[in-house]
């Protein structure tokens, strides 16, 4: 059986290339649920927040974020995956039922679902006034390709990344992760180059996930030929920071009149977009609260 879900992180000799590697298989599974979700909006879901949770290992600070946006024109409407520093992310697809026949060539029609236009947004949430953000147009909606395109316009890294989930019949995500090689300044074009042949050679993300049970047995097969080290190592899970303090703050801070309408109810019910809790507040506690 596989391991947890994890992520590790891997530099080469030159230490001007990284190599990020996670498997997400658990976390996608209760996004799926959560959601209820499709196959194909599965597989979109969970290539969005994979990618979320090892982009956002890199920030710095404890209370620090990263959310991705993809707004495509597809079915899918808009996908959000927030993730913090500490491995957890959370996720949300406007239209979780939405769905699509199998590509020609037997694949989930990610990049159909998503939508070929539109935009790729990324947000880091830093604690400072400002966020920093930035914000491509999509390439092809399959999520992988666009967020190369992110890192080489927005961040001047050129990157391959791989984003896969494998979905069972039965609907369960059966394995799910993702890998990304960033190229820093002085990287040298020839060990690039034998990390690339080595991935093509290697098969998709979500097979080798399904293949292997540690992320340790699939670490030389992409970096053989290259010295390399593990410098960090972390376990990831699907983790949202909805609680019923933080939703009766939004309904407080709703008009006045917008909350008259929710005060009808002898119960009012929200339900958090990010992982489908639900709330249960009284009439009366939607009052600020000020005397
Ligand atoms: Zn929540």
């Amino acid at each position: 059986m596989a391991e947890r879900d994890r992520q590790i992180k891997v530099i080469d000799q030159d230490k001007n290339i990284r190599l990020f590697l996670a498997r997400t298989t658990n976390l996608v599974e209760e996004a799926r649920q959560r959601h209820n979700t499709s196959a194909t909006a599965a597989a979109a879901l969970g290539r969005v927040m994979t990618a979320a949770v090892m982009m956002a290992s890199d920030l710095k600070g404890l209370e620090d974020s990263l959310t991705i946006r993809v707004k495509g024109n597809g079915p899918a409407g808009t996908i959000i995956a927030t993730a913090d520093t500490c491995g957890g992310v959370r996720g949300f697809i406007t239209n979780p039922t939405a769905d699509l026949p199998e590509t020609a060539f037997g694949k989930l029609a990610v990049g159909e679902l998503v939508g070929t236009q539109g935009f790729l947004e990324v947000v880091k949430d830093l604690g400072l006034k400002q966020p920093f953000s930035g914000h491509i147009e999509l390439v092809s909606g399959e999520i992988a390709e666009d967020l190369a395109h992110y890192f080489l316009v927005s961040e001047q890294v050129p990157a391959l990344v791989s984003l896969g989930v494998l979905v069972a019949p039965n609907l369960n995500v059966q394995a799910a992760g993702g890998l990304i090689v960033q190229a820093m300044p002085g990287a040298r074009d020839e060990i690039l180059k034998i990390i690339e042949d080595n991935i093509l050679r290697s098969g998709t993300i979500s097979s080798l996930m399904d293949s292997y049970d540690s992320l340790e047995e699939i670490v030389p097969m992409i970096m053989e030929g290259v010295d390399y080290e593990i410098i960090e190592n972390n376990y990831l899970q699907f983790q949202c920071k909805c609680n019923r303090d933080k939703l009766l703050g939004v309904l407080r801070g709703l008009s006045s009149e917008e909350r008259r309408d929710m005060q009808q109810d002898e119960e009012i019910e929200v339900v958090c977009n990010f992982c489908q809790q639900r709330y249960h507040y009284k009439p009366d506690e939607l009052e600020d609260q000020k005397n």
